[in-house]
Parts: structure tokens; sequence; C-alpha cells
């Protein structure tokens, strides 16, 4: 099996399915149309539907058994895959799958979500050739999910019903939260990103000339920046907490088997020290509790040098990440609110435009539903190990999407290890994991029957 799972994984890295790019949509196209053929293979009934919205990959829609007396569980991984070049410090080609002597498989995918789409594939086949199927089996494979998921929910919207009743939905899309312990995935934060434009002068103007005598938009969004948060990341928006749900004696439980290494992450990110020296407050901050972040500042002098500038226009780029029950368009509404009070206190002649550029919802999952329990046995098994219950800090607004078109819970199921890269240089999988991943999604399916 090794070396099948290794050639399907090396057909599908070597096409690269970026969807960042709309000149490699042929690409996307292929490994969408290689994923049909091999799912036509295991006798899949396969349908590739055109985006709802223009210039976005088609979606893949299959499925597999109509047994009415039995659970149907959709799979759902992305085919597209994040840019790599050579250049960007591989290696290795990141479009040809190199195997080395560490147990690892390297190039873009490998983690993200190629390998899962593979570890998939074989675990189903691995049932049809022991006979009946426990479960019916869907699957919702889109080419966009690096691109912001442009056009799913209006795609979906569309064609769910292609799949009838679906008990359960498995996202195959993370990694586990450790490179020792599987993980299963049961939370993401939602996000809100957001424009705080400010014009004064028509156009950019010599500090030469207006320095000193005119309120300079720049000046007047560093100061609205400084309104939004704390030193201590405390967000300073009126009502931005009201809310977040409280922490719970039963919550602070999953905290208490995580292994989690402060100074590991401290020196992966590159600082001297984290907000917190508390391991659970750091993992409490990435995950359950909501944060800012300050992007950008769109029409500034960002170049190397002393250039003399002072832009006519400004815009301020900010989003926030959001949990249980914080309401992505309340806290759009609650942004806009903040920032409009405090310009107003600067007094300035400015003109001031807030701008929302796009909400996600969080997703929060159930931990005692049948998904779980047949992922967590499936783990200990085969691993011999409880698996770490994993939130993220990141944002999947589809997860929470899909739990309410299809009407079913959802689970996430590590593949990779933490420490795999997905978006970075150098991207692999451990084939340990990949083997380890077909036997534990065989099992998961076998126990939620
Ligand atoms: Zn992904």
């Amino acid at each position: 099996v090794e070396k099948e799972v290794i050639q399907y994984l090396s057909e599908l890295v070597s096409i690269p399915s970026l969807s960042s790019d709309i000149s490699m949509k042929p690409e996307v196209i292929k490994v969408t149309e290689l994923v049909k053929s091999k799912l036509i293979e295991l006798e899949a009934e396969v349908k590739i539907v055109e985006n709802e919205v223009d210039g976005k990959n088609p979606i893949l829609l299959a499925k597999i058994g109509n047994n009415i007396n039995k659970k149907t569980i959709l799979f759902y991984s992305h085919m597209d895959v994040q840019p790599a070049l050579k250049d960007d410090g591989w290696d290795t080609d990141p479009f040809i799958l190199t195997p080395k002597d560490d147990g690892y498989l390297y190039g873009r995918g490998t983690n993200d979500d190629k390998g899962p789409i593979v570890a998939t594939y074989f675990a189903i086949k691995k049932l049809l050739e022991k006979g009946d199927l426990p479960v019916n089996i869907a699957f919702l494979y889109e080419g966009e999910e690096e691109s912001a998921s442009g056009g799913f929910e209006e795609t979906v919207s569309k064609h769910y019903d292609y799949f009838g009743k679906i008990d359960g939905v498995l996202v195959l899309d993370t990694s586990w939260f450790t490179d020792e312990k599987p993980s299963l995935d049961y939370g993401f934060r939602g996000i809100s990103y957001n424009s705080i434009e400010i014009t004064g002068p028509k156009k950019d103007q010599h500090s030469g000339l207006v320095g000193g005598i005119i309120r300079e938009p720049m000046t007047d969004l560093v100061n609205i920046f400084s309104k939004l948060i704390d030193l201590e990341g405390r967000v300073l928006i009126d009502g931005f907490y009201d809310d977040v749900l409280p922490f719970t004696d039963k919550e602070a439980k999953l905290y208490e088997n995580l292994e989690f290494s402060i100074d590991e992450l401290r020196s992966n990110i590159g600082v001297t020290e984290l907000i917190s020296s508390d391991p659970k407050q750091i993992m409490l901050n990435m995950w359950r509790y909501p944060a800012l972040s300050i992007h950008g500042i769109e029409g500034a002098f960002y170049g190397q040098g002393g250039k003399t500038v002072v832009p006519g226009t400004v815009k301020g780029k900010v989003s926030m990440r959001l949990v249980p029950n914080q309401d992505p368009d309340k806290i759009a509404a609650l942004f806009k609110e903040y920032v409009e009070k405090e310009f107003f206190k600067l007094n300035s002649p400015n003109k001031l435009h807030v701008k929302n550029l796009g909400n996600g919802d969080w997703w929060y999952g159930d931990l005692n539903n049948f998904l779980f329990q047949a992922g967590k046995k499936s783990i200990i098994d085969y691993w011999g190990i409880e698996p770490d219950f994993a939130r993220s800090g990141g944002s999947i607004p589809i997860i929470p999407f899909m739990e309410k078109i299809f009407n079913a819970p959802a689970m996430g199921l590590g593949v990779g290890q933490s420490s795999d890269g997905a978006h970075s240089q150098n991207e692999r999988i451990r084939v340990k994991n990949l083997i380890g991943a077909i036997e534990v999604i065989k099992n998961t399916l076998t126990n939620c029957s």
C-alpha cells in the first residue's frame, strides 16, 4: 500500500493547483479531474459543478453507497494549494514529491490537503476490499480554500441536495496540535476584517510644503490605531467582549492534558516573550478568546530610504478573530461605531470612511457527539494514545456553514504534524502519519456506523 500511497500523492503534488493565480486555473481543473478519476475507481458517482462565482474554480461532489439504513459521512478537503517557488527557500522542487531518509515526503500540499485526500481514498479503498461499506460516503472537495473558499457557500447552497441526508461532516484540513499526539479539532475562531480610510489633501503632498500646516491623515490613523488595543492585548472597542462565553470548569479540564511548550512556540515565532508566561493562558488566548491585529496601511510610503511624501489618503487594515458567541456582523458594527467615535474626538478636518471587508463565523463542535466518540476510539486503537482535543486560532468559516446546510455535526481529523509547514517552505508529511490516517479514517467510519 505504501508504494501506491506515495504514487497517488506524487501525482497530486506534481500539479501546481494554485487558486491564488487565475493563470493556474487549468492546473486546478487538472487536479480535480485526477481526483475524480480516482474516485471513479472506487465506483463513486462523481459530479463536478461550476462555481457560482465567476472565475472561481469548480467544486467536486461525489458519493458512494445509498443505503438508507446507514449513516452518510461527508468528507471535506481542498485540492488547491498555497503558492510555492524553489527560490522561496525550498530544498527541493515544491512540485516534485521528494521522499527523504527522515521518513517524510516533501512537496507543496503534502500536508495541506493532498496528503489527507490520499489517506481518505485509501481508507475507503480498504473498506471496499473488505466488503460492504459501514456507512454511505460523500465527498465535497473544493479548489478555492487557499483563496478564502470563494464561491463555496453559493455553489454548495445550490447543489447540496445532490447528497441527500448527511449525518456527519469530516473535515480533513487540519494538522495534529503537536508532533507527538494525534488530534481531533473542535473549534476555529471567526473573523471580521475592516478598513479605516482617512482622506485629507486630494493628492499626496511633500512635507516641506504641508508639514506643520495640515492635519495629516496618517497621524489621525495612527491615533486611531492606538485606541483599538492596549499593551496587554485587550481590545478597547466598546461592547467587544459582551458576548464572549464565560470560561467554565468543565472547559478547563480540556486544557489539563494538552502538552504545550511555551518555549517552543516562542522560538518558532521568534520572539523573546509571549504576552503571558503561563502556557494555559497562551492556549486560551490563541483559541478561546478574541483578538485584534493591525495588518497594514494602504497608500502609505513603504519603500526604502527617506522619501518625504505625506500621503493624501491612507487606509488602515484591521482584523479581529472572534469566538463563541460573538456575532461577526455585530462586531463589525461595533468597530465602526467605536472608530467613528474616536475619530470625532480627534476633531480632525479629514474624512473618515470605515468599511467592512469581510466576515466569517467561528466554529465550536460538540465533543460528545458520535463523530468525536468514533474518532477518539479509532485513535486510541491505532496509536495507543488519547488524542488531543484541539481548537485553532485561525478561521474556517465554511465548517459552520456546512453544519448548517447539511444539518449535521462536523469534526476535524488531523493527518499531518504541527511542524509540517502547511503554508511554508519545505512542506512535508510523515509516511507514518499517512499510513496511520488511513487506518484511523477507516476505523472512524466503522465506529460511527
Ligand atoms: Zn488547508
